[in-house]
């Protein structure tokens, strides 16, 4: 059996994995970089809106600094983030966010040139950076730019299948090259997951479809708990019909949210900051109006941005324009978008401390599969690509120094001789991949087996009615029973294809594995929080409860389903107060 090996293994070629292959190959250390798509494909290139900093480069500076931003952050997250994590990441993001303009990402300028700065949802100052609406495709090729100089190994269609843990320590993963015939076993000193969200277990998400959650799976399976799984974010305004984002940038330029009276009906949910209110507010508000009475044909309210006039919406959103245009057939210079409500981020995800390590040891995480605080119940829009860079750098650099560079330098080893790895412990390996041949051989030889795309819908249908922006015990209860028995089905799956190239319908088949679980999670979560905070509203417990839910959750896997443990919140500076708009 050939076993690949590297000091340091990134999963997903995102804003995050790619921020931390570039810090731990500066370091001098082996690293590669694994992604089941292209690394210009991950969900990263699609971001719009932009990223957070306090620059205060508006025209009448306005005295913004990294600790509003941390403020507007910590109340934003209804006092779940950790305080102290919050602070490293607006102070450092600074820092990021200009190194990725000097390595030449195209922001949008002011006037005299500098980072031009918009308003966000949630945020005291305008602080968010933006490459017109594109902010994501600009960063994404920046950083991809630089990992290309670095002559950084991409391993470009593999997907990762299982960490192999060995003596409680990661020591690598399988993998599963696309378009070959066989398993891949990789060694690592350090793995890094940038997996990215799952936002495709749900029915309506503004999500990539590939962005199912399977990373956050393989650590769950391998032990870690999962972090904080019932916040799940909500976006107001993705286009209705197909859930495409309208980036909130659209309301920070002056869009206006508009029901089918004609009323601008955030004055009554938030009426100092209407449309830039948080997401979670915005969101709850806009799904509140549908549903009694105030959406068009009963469904969507407008956004409007006919009153910024021609020459902004063609400078500042392009891209949004051109997505009404292709997608709904509308102008927005000319029409109101048709909008609604869809599942957007997740803040919860695998545990970390501000360096990325995770509490199995070689294993580390950044990005939005990681859970290291920052946005506690709700996140702030930007406030996600700046986690990428901050706490990508950080991970790669945490690994790079946890790996020994005398004993680890590139190398191959084949048939489980000892390399000059020194020890490793190939017998892990080839029990996987035995494993998963054999579970492939079962599935294709089931002659009666239920199709999995029937078990995939029914999931995402049931977590958008009942464990979605309101959720009350019933639905939950039900919604966990009607879990329990789609995984007793996934028992029951058959696939046709029996070889192992190209063989999308297996892939289907394991990341739906992973999906039944982190669904499973996020409701166990919401159903056992009897209170509502940022993202998560209980419908039968509307008021925040700190004096028993001011906590973190961590769900661990069992055969009977999550468990689930408690832990405390860090405050810093800020005592939880009353949020209010
Ligand atoms: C439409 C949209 C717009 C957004 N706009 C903004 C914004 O304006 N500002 C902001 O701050 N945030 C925004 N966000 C959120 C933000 O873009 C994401 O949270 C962030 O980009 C996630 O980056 P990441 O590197 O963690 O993961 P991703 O960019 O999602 O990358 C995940 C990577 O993991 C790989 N991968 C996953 N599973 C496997 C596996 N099993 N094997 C191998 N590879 C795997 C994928 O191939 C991919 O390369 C937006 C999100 C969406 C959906």
């Amino acid at each position: 059996m050939e076993i690949l090996s590297h000091d340091i293994l990134i999963i997903g070629g995102g804003l995050a994995g790619l921020r931390a292959a570039i810090e731990a190959q500066k370091a001098g250390r082996d690293v590669a970089i694994l992604s089941k798509v292209h690394p210009l494909r991950s969900h990263s290139v699609a971001a719009q809106g932009g990223i957070n900093a306090a620059f205060d480069n508006v025209p009448a500076p306005v005295n913004d600094s990294w600790e509003n931003h941390s403020f507007d952050t910590i109340k934003g997250s209804d006092y779940l983030a950790d305080q102290d994590v919050v602070e490293i990441m607006c102070r450092e993001g600074l820092e990021r966010v200009i190194e990725m303009e000097r390595w030449g990402t195209l922001f949008s300028r002011t006037e005299d040139g500098k980072i031009a700065q918009r308003p966000f949802g949630g945020a005291g100052f305008p602080r968010t950076c933006y490459a017109a609406d594109r902010t994501g495709h600009n960063l994404l090729h920046v950083l991809y730019e630089q990992v290309t100089g670095l002559r950084i190994p991409v391993y470009e269609e593999w997907h990762a299948l299982s960490l192999v843990v060995a003596e409680g320590r990661c020591i690598g993963i399988l993998a599963f090259p696309l378009f070959e015939e066989r398993t891949v076993p990789i060694q690592a000193e350090a793995t890094i997951l940038a997996t990215g969200g799952y936002g495709r277990i749900y029915l309506r998400s503004t999500n990539a479809i590939i962005n199912t959650g399977r990373g956050c799976y393989l650590a769950y399976q391998a032990g870690l708990p999962l972090e904080d799984m019932e916040f799940v974010q909500f976006h107001p305004t993705s286009l209705f019909g197909t859930n495409i984002l309208i980036t909130e940038g659209a309301r920070g330029e002056g869009g206006y949210l508009v029901n089918v009276k004609g009323e601008r009906y955030m004055e009554r949910y938030a009426p100092h900051l209407m449309e830039l209110g948080p997401r979670d507010i915005v969101a709850r508000a806009t799904q509140r109006e549908i549903d009694e009475g105030g959406g068009f044909e009963g469904q969507y309210v407008h956004l409007d941005l006919r009153h910024l006039g021609r020459e902004k919406i063609l400078d500042r959103l392009p891209g949004i324009r051109q997505i009404a245009m292709d997608f709904a057939g509308i102008d927005p210079i000319l029409n109101p978008i048709p909008i609604q409500p869809a599942q957007h981020y997740s803040m919860g995800g695998i545990p970390t401390n501000v360096d990325g390590e995770t509490p199995l040891p070689g294993l580390y995480a950044a990005g939005e599969c990681a859970c290291v605080s920052v946005h506690g119940a709700n996140r702030l829009g930007g406030n996600s690509l700046l986690e990428t860079l901050v706490f990508g750098a950080r991970a790669g650099r945490k690994a790079a120094s946890n790996v020994n560079p005398v004993r680890n330098s590139r190398g191959m080893i084949s048939n489980g001789v000892k390399g000059e790895k020194g020890d490793f412990n190939p017998l892990a390996f080839q029990n996987q991949s035995a494993a998963f041949q054999s579970g492939l051989h079962d599935l294709s030889s089931r002659k009666e087996g239920e199709p999995c795309f029937r078990l995939r819908d029914e999931l995402k249908a049931l977590m958008t009615d009942q464990v979605g922006i309101f959720r009350r015990e019933s639905d939950l209860l039900s919604a966990k029973e009607k879990i329990r028995e789609l995984k007793e089905r996934f028992g029951r799956i058959g696939i046709k294809q029996k070889r192992l190239a190209f063989n999308n319908e297996w892939i289907q088949y394991l990341e739906l594995e992973g999906m039944l679980h982190v669904a499973e999670v996020i409701t166990e979560g919401a159903l056992a929080r009897k209170e509502s905070r940022g993202s998560h509203f209980r419908t039968d417990y509307p008021e925040r409860d700190d004096e028993h839910w001011l906590r973190h959750t961590f769900a661990y896997k069992t055969p009977a389903g999550a468990r689930l443990e408690y832990k405390e919140v860090k405050i810093t500076t800020y005592p939880p107060k009353e949020r209010t708009y």
